[in-house]
């Protein structure tokens, strides 16, 4: 069993790791945790206790940026970089969710594929259409999944099918917060979303914040800095220094603000994100995929920002947290940087957490804290995983080994809500 209570990197007290621990679950809640031997006494007779021999208890990963309207694009050969990309395989792709039986399905296999993952929680794009975020939200209801989502807002520098004018994208928004942000025993949670700065007029970024003023308990989700391309081409469009300017004027900087990628951030841009309480999604799996750059996550800490970890699937190349960790290690690498498999698998929950502003209810195991958790085979479940784990005693290289060549299979099980979702067979 192990759980995060900070960051391993800042702080020494970061963690608590049970060899033989016991999580109590009552009522969808975390009750207690910590060794097997003496919470075994406290739990009243006839408590049903699934023991997992193999298993390392973690609470479920948090995915803090992916689109699922890219699932059927994922691995997409444009041979080039992000705004070729995005022209050549997203917009058009998109155009499919106006069907809502398409919507449907997509988004029922999206979130089942997050779950197989030991992806509990997410951050995730729509598109324009409404039929599209019902999609998603029904099925992450019917799940009982804590799903952070909205409409994708848009009126410029995209094609047809995509524009819709700054009015029309407020009242469905609006109409999407009420029925759906905090709907009576759902875990579903809005964020008011736009693609980023090129496809958002100034008309549209008034919109933004009036919503946001009026609706301040919503999240806002979009991307900044992925691509140096962009980030100029935002920067002219805006006349603005720095790219944080656009969405900063706007008012749209809060604890509740989550900004994916933040590759070519300047010191004063993070500062700025520290002093708003604004937070990163560190996608390294697209950032690599799409060319678009390194993210420097020590200079994005040493600046007080949050950082979460992305898949941000379908530039992502996977829907694993194991094999994002992979990447992420890979990018700190080639900046001379480390990162220790402590605070990878920190990024992956409580990290995630804090970024998406859900710390207080989920990200590790402190009493009353909602109960999502997985269970990590730590025996290895491929010939090459049992060959390479036998040789790893200490929790930090078994951890390593997960994280570098594990995957979806190393998922043994997936609890949401305190019920099994999903198990291996
Ligand atoms: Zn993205």
């Amino acid at each position: 069993m192990l759980h995060f209570l900070n960051n391993p990197d800042l702080s020494a007290e970061s963690y608590q790791y049970f060899k033989d621990g016991l999580l109590v679950v009552h009522d969808k809640k975390i009750k207690e945790v910590g060794d097997f031997s003496e919470l075994e006494k406290t739990i009243p007779v006839g408590t049903k206790v699934t023991h997992y021999k193999e298993g390392l208890i973690l609470p479920g990963f948090i995915d803090t940026h992916t689109h699922y309207p890219q699932l059927d694009m994922i691995a997409a050969n444009s041979g080039g970089h992000l705004l070729q990309w995005l022209e050549k395989f997203t917009f058009p792709f998109e155009k499919k969710f106006k069907d809502q039986r398409y919507a449907n399905e997509v988004a029922n296999f999206f979130l089942d594929e997050l779950i197989r993952n030991g992806t509990t929680t997410a951050m995730v794009f729509t598109t324009v259409y409404p039929e599209a975020v019902d999609a998603l939200f029904k099925a992450a209801e019917a799940r009982g999944m804590c799903i952070i989502a909205g409409e994708v807002i848009g009126d410029r520098n995209l094609p047809e099918h995509l524009i819709q004018s700054p009015e029309k994208a407020s009242k469905e928004t609006e109409q999407l917060i009420k029925k759906w942000h905090q709907k009576p025993q759902s875990r579903l949670l809005y964020a008011i979303t736009f693609r980023f700065a090129p496809t958002t007029s100034p008309e549209a970024f008034q919109k933004i914040e009036e919503l946001k003023k009026k609706y301040s308990e919503v999240c806002i989700h979009t991307h900044i800095s992925e691509n140096q391309q962009e980030t100029k081409w935002s920067n002219q469009l805006f006349g603005t220094k720095n790219y944080l300017d656009i969405y900063d004027c706007y008012h749209l900087l809060s604890n509740k603000t989550l900004l994916a990628h933040g590759v070519y951030l300047t010191d004063e841009e993070e500062q700025r994100m520290k002093t708003t309480g604004t937070s990163i999604a560190f996608c390294p799996t697209s950032n690599l995929f799409l060319g678009s750059g390194l993210f420097d996550l020590k200079k994005a800490e040493k600046n007080g920002v949050t950082v979460g970890l992305g898949t941000d699937v379908g530039a992502g190349t996977s829907f694993s947290m194991l094999q994002t960790l992979n990447d992420a290690y890979k990018v700190l690498q080639l900046q001379n940087q480390n990162l220790s498999p402590l605070e990878g698998f920190y990024l992956a929950t409580l990290g995630g957490a804090k970024a998406l502003a859900l710390d207080q209810k989920l990200g590790n195991f402190l009493p009353g804290k909602e109960a999502d958790f997985i269970v990590l085979n730590m025996a290895g479940v491929t010939p090459l995983l049992k060959r390479r784990l036998s040789y790893a005693t200490a929790l930090e290289d078994k951890l390593f080994v997960l994280m570098t060549i594990g995957d979806d299979r190393s998922i043994m099980a997936t609890y949401i809500d305190g019920k099994l979702a999903w198990s291996q067979k």
